[in-house]
């Protein structure tokens, strides 16, 4: 691979979106949110009434999206929909249309087209096991499903949404079961990704455990890749 390519996964509010943002930015390179791509179809299916067990709707609607990031928004077919697809439906919904294959398709072109044309932190749940499996680094961000509806519930309060911990743990570990029990790039650690537990710590501590680990690597050959 030409491009130097971070793979970043792991489930729902382990902070890897964080850490990969941050990642990117530490690096000068582009940070790929792959979980945007997800929800931004799953916007467009809902808002086009799109059945999503009619095959063949759901192929003509798949041509027809278009998503471009653009000073870190998201655009779908030109419109901004960044605060759009945060919501606890689209969270759902996202799950749901990211186990079709015809989707998952698309949005793995997309994925892989970007990683040719630029140096990535690619973030998602199949990175570093189907859409770049060749990747420079590959990292699995985790934590316990408690801590993870904890943070997600903060992340709301400070958006002014008040969600009950019980209502928010238990969707975490549904989209848990569905992402990781999905036939087609469920999501789990690729077989040499460096797992991280962040349970018990803080996004710079983390931060700094992945930049050890790529240092060696940087100082090596740089200028080659970055
Ligand atoms: O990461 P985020 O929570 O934004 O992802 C939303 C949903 O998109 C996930 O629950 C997952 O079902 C799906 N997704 C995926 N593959 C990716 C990224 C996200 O299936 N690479």
């Amino acid at each position: 691979m030409e491009h130097l390519i971070i793979a970043i996964d792991g489930p729902a509010g382990s902070g890897k979106s964080t850490i990969s943002r941050l990642l990117a930015k530490r690096l000068g390179i582009q940070y790929l949110d792959t979980g945007a791509m997800y929800r931004s179809v799953a916007l467009w299916l809902k808002e086009q009434d799109i059945d999503i067990d009619d095959e063949e709707a759901l192929n003509r609607a798949i041509k027809s999206v278009f998503i471009e990031f653009k000073n870190q928004r998201v655009l779908l077919n030109g419109r901004d929909i960044s605060d759009l697809i945060r919501t606890p439906e689209i969270d759902m919904l996202a799950s749901n249309v990211s186990k079709i294959a015809c989707i998952r398709q698309r949005l793995t072109g997309l994925q892989r087209k970007i990683g040719q044309n630029m140096p990535i932190v690619a973030e998602g749940r199949d990175m570093g096991t189907v859409v770049f499996p060749d990747a420079h680094f590959k990292f699995f961000i985790t934590a316990t499903p408690e801590e993870r509806a904890k943070r997600r519930q903060k992340q709301l309060a400070i958006k002014g949404e008040t969600v009950l911990y019980e209502t928010i743990l238990y969707q975490i570990k549904k989209r848990d079961k569905l992402d990781s029990e999905r036939k087609i790039a469920p999501l789990m650690p690729a077989k040499n990704a460096i797992i991280i537990d962040t349970t018990d710590k803080d996004i710079e501590e983390v931060l700094h455990q992945i930049l050890d680990y790529i240092k060696v690597y940087k100082n090596g050959c740089k200028g080659d890749l970055l």
